[in-house]
C-alpha cells in the first residue's frame, strides 16, 4: 500500500510517500513559501506517487471541524498568503483519494501512538518546541480536537525568579510560546539556542518553562507517555532538567510509578526522531484510507 504524508511546518514542509507499517519510501523537503509557490511543489511531489489516501498534518490554527463552511483551511496566521487559506481543498482538488487532516503536533503523537515512543498505550502528549510550541493530545485511543484543537502551547506560565524577559508572543506576551520557544531563547539571550553552552542558565529557565506546562498537563490528563521533540529539544541537557523539574513540582502528588520510578521512560523523546511530524501524517493517510474518509 501506498500512503501519502504531508508534513506541513511554517518553516519547512516535507513530503512523503509511506506504507502501512509506518516505513517512509520516499521523502523531500523544501521551504515554506507563499501558498501559491509551496502548493504546485507539493501537487508536483505526488503526482507520479500513486498514493491511495493523504494524511496532512498542518500547521495552525487549522480548521478540523468537518462540519464546518472553512473545514481544511488555515485559520489565524500571520505568514504571507497563509491566512484562511484553503489547504485542505487545494489538495483534495488536485488528488481525488481519501485525506487525513489534523494538527501537525496531532499527527506527530498519533503517529508515535502508533509507530513511535507511545506504542500499545492509549494515551500520549507530543510537545514541540521549536519556532513555536505546539502541544499534540491523544487521550483514551483517540485524537483530542473539542472545539477547535488543544493549544497547549499558549498556556500560561508562571515567571522564573530570575526572569525579567517580557516573552514574544505576539497574543500574550509571556504564555509558554512567549517564554520557551526558540525565538524567545534567542530574543532573551541575545543567541540563537545552539550557539549558548549546555550549562547555560538558559537551559535550566527553559526546563523550567516546560516542566510547568507538563506538570498542569499530567494533573489535567493523565496521559500514560509524554513525548518531547523539535529543535530546540536537541539541547540534549534539556531532557534531565525537565524529568527533575517535573517531579519537583509534583512533588509525589501524583502516586504513579511510571512518573515516580520510570521518569526517564515517562518523558521521552519521539521514538519515531526526526520523522515523527511525517509518520504522524502518513498515519492520519493510513486512518483516512481505513475508513474511507469523504474524498
Ligand atoms: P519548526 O518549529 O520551524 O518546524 P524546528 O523544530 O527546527 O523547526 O525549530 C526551530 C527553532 O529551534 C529555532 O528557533 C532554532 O533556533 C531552534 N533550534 C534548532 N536547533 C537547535 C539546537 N540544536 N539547539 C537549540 N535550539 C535549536
Ligand atoms: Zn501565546
Amino acid at each position: 500500500m501506498r500512503i501519502g504524508a504531508i508534513e506541513a511546518g511554517g518553516t519547512k514542509f516535507v513530503c512523503g510517500i509511506g506504507d502501512e507499517n509506518g516505513n517512509i519510501l520516499d521523502w523531500l523537503s523544501f521551504p515554506t513559501g507563499h501558498p501559491a509557490q509551496t502548493l504546485p511543489q507539493v501537487i508536483e511531489y505526488f503526482q507520479d506517487k500513486q498514493a491511495e489516501a493523504i494524511g496532512v498534518g498542518s500547521f495552525g490554527p487549522i480548521d478540523i471541524n468537518p462540519e464546518s463552511p472553512t473545514y481544511g483551511c488555515v485559520t489565524t496566521t500571520p505568514k504571507p498568503g497563509w491566512a484562511n487559506y484553503d489547504l485542505l481543498g487545494t489538495l483534495r482538488r488536485a488528488f481525488p483519494v481519501p485525506f487525513g487532516w489534523d494538527t501537525d503536533v496531532n499527527a506527530a503523537a498519533y503517529g508515535e501512538a502508533k509507530w513511535g515512543a507511545a506504542q500499545g498505550s492509549s494515551s500520549c502528549l507530543y510537545y514541540t518546541v521549536g519556532t513555536g510550541v505546539g502541544v499534540g493530545v491523544y487521550s483514551e485511543g483517540k485524537i483530542i480536537h473539542g472545539l477547535v484543537h488543544p493549544e497547549g502551547g499558549h498556556v500560561l506560565t508562571r515567571r522564573h525568579p530570575e526572569d525579567d524577559f517580557a516573552g514574544v508572543c505576539p497574543y500574550h506576551g509571556d504564555c509558554l510560546e512567549g517564554m520557551a520557544a526558540g525565538p524567545a531563547i534567542e530574543a532573551r539571550w541575545g543567541k540563537k539556542g545552539h550557539e549558548l553552552p549546555p550549562d547555560h542558565a538558559a537551559w535550566e529557565m527553559e526546563a523550567f518553562y516546560i516542566a510547568q506546562s507538563i506538570t498542569s498537563a499530567i494533573l489535567l490528563l493523565s496521559p500514560h507517555k509524554i513525548i518531547l521533540g523539535g529543535g530546540v529539544m536537541q539541547q540534549l541537557q534539556l531532557l534531565p532538567l525537565i524529568r527533575q523539574a517535573v517531579l519537583r513540582n509534583l512533588n509525589g502528588y501524583v502516586s504513579s510509578s511510571a512518573i515516580l520510578d520510570h521518569v526517564d521512560e515517562y518523558i521521552v523523546s519521539p521514538g519515531l526522531g526526526q520523522q515523527a511530524g511525517l509518520c504522524g501524517a502518513l498515519a492520519l493517510g493510513l486512518a483516512a484510507w481505513n475508513n474511507g474518509a469523504a474524498i
